[in-house]
C-alpha cells in the first residue's frame, strides 16, 4: 500500500495534509504511516498462514516506541541488536517471549538482562559467546535458549556496508564448522540449542540469495538432526529490501514469503524472520523546509533545513529517496542538487535531481525515510534531532518531540 498521495494539490500521509503537520510540528520532521506499518507487518504474519512462526521486527530499523507499540498489539516479536533496543522493546509493551538477540558483540550485561527479562533466544555468532551465555545462565539457575548463527557464504547484490553473508564478514561462523560448533555446544548444561539462524544482508531486491542461503541452512538442520541435535526453529533473518526508485521492483512481501514456505513445509520448523526495513521504510516520510535556492554558476542547489545528520543515508551509502513537494505549487521542472545546512560536501540529500521548482518556505517530502532514518540521526553540528510524528486515519499526533538546546547538552559538565 502507498498511504502517500495526492489529493489535489496536497501531499498527504492517510487522511492528513503534510503540509498541517510541517505547520504545525515544524521542519525537519519524521512523519510515519501507522497503516502502512501495519499492513506490512501483517502481509508477513497472515502469509505464513497456519505454519508455526514468528515475526521478530527488527527494533534497529526504526525504534519508537509508538511503532514498536503498533506492533507489538499486531503480536509482532522482536529482533533485538543491543541493551538498549531490549529497553524499548520492553517499555513499549514488548512480549519478551518474542525477543530474539542478534548481534556480534553483545556484552555479558546485556546477556545478564535479556536473561533476566526472559527472551525467547539468543542468536549466537561465536563459541565463546555461548560459553559466556552458558555462564550467565548457570549463575541465574536457568537455561537459555540458543540459536547458532550461520555464515551461508552467499553473494548479495547490494551494498558492501550492508552484505553480511560472505565469509568475509564479521558476522556468524562459517555454516562448514557449525556441525563441530553443535557438537561441542552440547557440554553446556545451561543452554537449549534448539535453533540455527541467518541474515545475509539488507536491501536485498532479488530474493535468490536467500533462497540459497535458506537451503543450505536447511541443509545444515537436516544434518543435525540426524546428528541427535534437537533443532526447533530457523530463524531466516531479515533483508526483504523495498523499492526507493520509482523503477526498481521488488517481490511483494506476500510472494517472498509463499517462496519461503515452499521450501518450508512438512519439515516440522517454528520459523522466525527479522524484517525491519520491509516493514517501515515505505511508512515514512522526513519533512524538510526549502531555505534558499542558489547557483554556483555551475549548479543549481536547492538548501533544505534537514541535513545528514537528520538522514544519514544518501552521504553513507549514497541512497537515493525521492523527493515529493508538500504542495504541487507549478509544473515546472528543474535540475538541482538538494543539500543541508551542514559544513561537509558529503551532505546531500539527492545529486544532479529532475525535481519540482520549489521556492524557499515550500515544504519537501523525501520519502521511503521510515527505516534507518531517525534511529541514524545524529546531533552533529549540534543540531537537534527532528520530531517524529504518527498518523492514523485523519489524526497525527507527536511521537517524539524535537529536541531542545537543553536536550544537546544534557549530562555535561564545564
Ligand atoms: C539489520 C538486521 C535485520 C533487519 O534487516 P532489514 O534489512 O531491515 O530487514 C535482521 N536481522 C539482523 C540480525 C540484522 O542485523
Amino acid at each position: 500500500m502507498n498511504a502517500f498521495s495526492y489529493s489535489g494539490q496536497a501531499l498527504f500521509c492517510e487522511g492528513v495534509a503534510l503540509a498541517e503537520i510541517a505547520a504545525r510540528v515544524g521542519t525537519p520532521s519524521y512523519v510515519y504511516s501507522s497503516a502502512t506499518i501495519l499492513a506490512n507487518f501483517r502481509a508477513y504474519d497472515e502469509s505464513f498462514g497456519d505454519m508455526p512462526h514468528t515475526i521478530c521486527y527488527a527494533v534497529k530499523a526504526n525504534g519508537n516506541l509508538a511503532v514498536l507499540r503498533l506492533l507489538a498489539e499486531a503480536g509482532a516479536g522482536f529482533d533485538i541488536v543491543s541493551g538498549g533496543e531490549l529497553f524499548r522493546v520492553l517499555q513499549a509493551g514488548g512480549a519478551p517471549s518474542k525477543v530474539v538477540f542478534s548481534g556480534v558483540g553483545k556484552t555479558a550485561a546485556e546477556i545478564d538482562d535479556a536473561l533476566a527479562a526472559g527472551i525467547f533466544n539468543f542468536n549466537c555468532e561465536s563459541e565463546p559467546e555461548l560459553a559466556l551465555i552458558d555462564a550467565l545462565a548457570h549463575r541465574r539457575g536457568t537455561r537459555a535458549r540458543v540459536a547458532l548463527r550461520v555464515n551461508p557464504d552467499v553473494e548479495t547484490d547490494t551494498h558492501d556496508y550492508i552484505s553480511t553473508g560472505k565469509l568475509a564478514h564479521k558476522f556468524g561462523v562459517d555454516i562448514a564448522a557449525a556441525e563441530g560448533i553443535y557438537e561441542r555446544a552440547r557440554k553446556h548444561e545451561n543452554l537449549l540449542i534448539e535453533g540455527v539462524s541467518c541474515h545475509i544482508g539488507s536491501l536485498l531486491l532479488d530474493p535468490e540469495p536467500l533462497m540459497e542461503a535458506v537451503d543450505r541452512v536447511l541443509a545444515l538442520i537436516d544434518r543435525l538432526r540426524a546428528l541427535g541435535s534437537d533443532i526447533r526453529h530457523a530463524d531466516l533473518g531479515g533483508g526483504l529490501g523495498v523499492a526507493y526508485k520509482p523503477e526498481e521492483t521488488t517481490p511483494s512481501i506476500a510472494e517472498f514469503v509463499k517462496c519461503l514456505r515452499q521450501r518450508l513445509t512438512g519439515r516440522d520448523l517454528h520459523v522466525v524472520l527479522e524484517p525491519g526495513r520491509s516493514i517501515v521504510a515505505g511508512a515514512g516520510v522526513l519533512l524538510t523546509k526549502t531555505l534558499y535556492r542558489k547557483n554556483t554558476g555551475h549548479k543549481d542547489f536547492v538548501i533544505v533545513d534537514a541535513a545528514m545528520n537528520d538522514l544519514i543515508r544518501p552521504a553513507l551509502y549514497n541512497a537515493y529517496h525521492e523527493i515529493l513537494p508538500v504542495r504541487q505549487n507549478n509544473s515546472r521542472r528543474i535540475r538541482a542538487d538538494v543539500v543541508g545546512p551542514v559544513c561537509e560536501t558529503g551532505d546531500f540529500l539527492a545529486h544532479d535531481r529532475e525535481m519540482a521548482d520549489v521556492m524557499p518556505g515550500d515544504v519537501l517530502a523525501i520519502s521511503t525515510a521510515g527505516a534507518y532514518g531517525f534511529v541514524q540521526s545524529s546531533t552533529y553540528n549540534a543540531r537537534r534531532r527532528p520530531a517524529e510524528v504518527m498518523v492514523d486515519g485523519d489524526l497525527w499526533r507527536v511521537v517524539r518531540e524535537r529536541e531542545s538546546y537543553e536536550d544537546l547538552i544534557r549530562g555535561e559538565t564545564i
